[in-house]
């Protein structure tokens, strides 16, 4: 496994599982695999609602906590500066931990115009050692800019959609001009349409890989946090055997040329 260091000196695994979507129920028995596989950052959220399967998996697979990385985020309906404090403790106690390596304010929400209260209270989380981490998801370059102007901790990382026909080339950037990682949500373009591009399936080929694993090693080479979700045993396997092998320059030049700019999730602008 690759780390990456974050700007606050700590490190976390550069390959991480994500579990959206994924029903509480099943949660336990996705990240146990996951885990036996030898994932060890863990990516959830309040509204994905399977915190507790998490963190049962996580309590049951007997690794030690510090081994471990595990990432949270703040719903939207919970940002402010109390009822940040007030959601923390319940993700804390859903999880069963005390404390996580990453708490993540999930979308900006611009229209709230809460997202600055809302770090503070997160900065006083950091401070308590109760996010070893904190950090952004979904900001965009106006919403980043404004809250490492008014405040004190500078995120650790932004989790943003990116994946080959989204690859987010100018807010990479403002990211990097931050200081910060990018970590890519939906990485492998949710399965749809993207896994079966011929290029990427002609790269697969030539690799002896999957297409999966071609775009999984195109962020790994980028420097791309990236957290895939699976709950087909064999695919969470799949996804962790990308270290064996190495795109060229060529080859990663193919991978961004299928950049078509438009998204599949939401537009960060108009959320909330
Ligand atoms: P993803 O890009 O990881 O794709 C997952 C889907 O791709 C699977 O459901 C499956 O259908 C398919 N797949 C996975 N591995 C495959 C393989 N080896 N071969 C063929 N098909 C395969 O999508 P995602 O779940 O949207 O994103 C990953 C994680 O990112 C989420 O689980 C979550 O943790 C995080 N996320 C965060 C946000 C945010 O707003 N911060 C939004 C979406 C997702």
């Amino acid at each position: 496994m690759q780390h990456v260091t974050l700007n606050n000196g700590l490190t976390m695994p550069q390959l991480g599982f994500g579990v959206w979507q994924v029903p509480d129920d099943e949660a336990r028995a996705a990240v146990a695999t996951a885990l036996e596989t030898g994932y060890r950052s863990i990516d959830t959220a309040r509204v994905y609602d399977n915190e507790r399967g998490t963190g049962r998996a996580l309590a049951e697979s007997g690794i030690a906590r510090e081994e471990l990385f595990v990432t949270t985020k703040l719903w939207n309906d919970e940002q402010g500066y109390d009822s940040t404090l007030k959601a923390f403790d319940a993700s804390l106690d859903r999880l069963g931990l005390d404390y996580v390596d990453l708490y993540l304010i999930h979308w900006p929400c611009p229209g709230q115009d809460a997202y600055v209260e809302s770090w503070k209270a997160m900065e006083r989380i950091h401070a308590e050692g109760r996010a070893r981490s904190i950090g952004v998801s979904n900001f965009t370059e106006q919403t980043l800019d404004r809250l490492v102007a008014e405040t004190d901790v500078v995120p650790v990382l932004n989790q943003i959609e990116l994946h080959p026909y989204f690859s987010q080339g100018a807010m990479r950037a403002v990211n990097a001009r931050h200081g910060l990682l990018t970590e890519a949500w939906s990485p492998l373009g949710q399965g749809k349409g993207l896994l079966e591009d011929p290029e990427l399936t002609a790269l697969g080929e030539k690799h002896g890989r999957s297409a999966a694993q071609v775009v999984l090693r195109w962020h790994l080479q980028l420097g791309n946090v990236v957290i895939p979700k699976s709950v087909t045993p064999s695919r969470i396997r799949e996804n962790f055997d990308v270290f064996g092998f190495e795109l060229s320059a060529e080859d990663m030049d193919r991978v961004s040329a299928l950049d078509r700019g438009g998204r599949i999730g939401s537009d960060p602008a108009t959320v909330g």
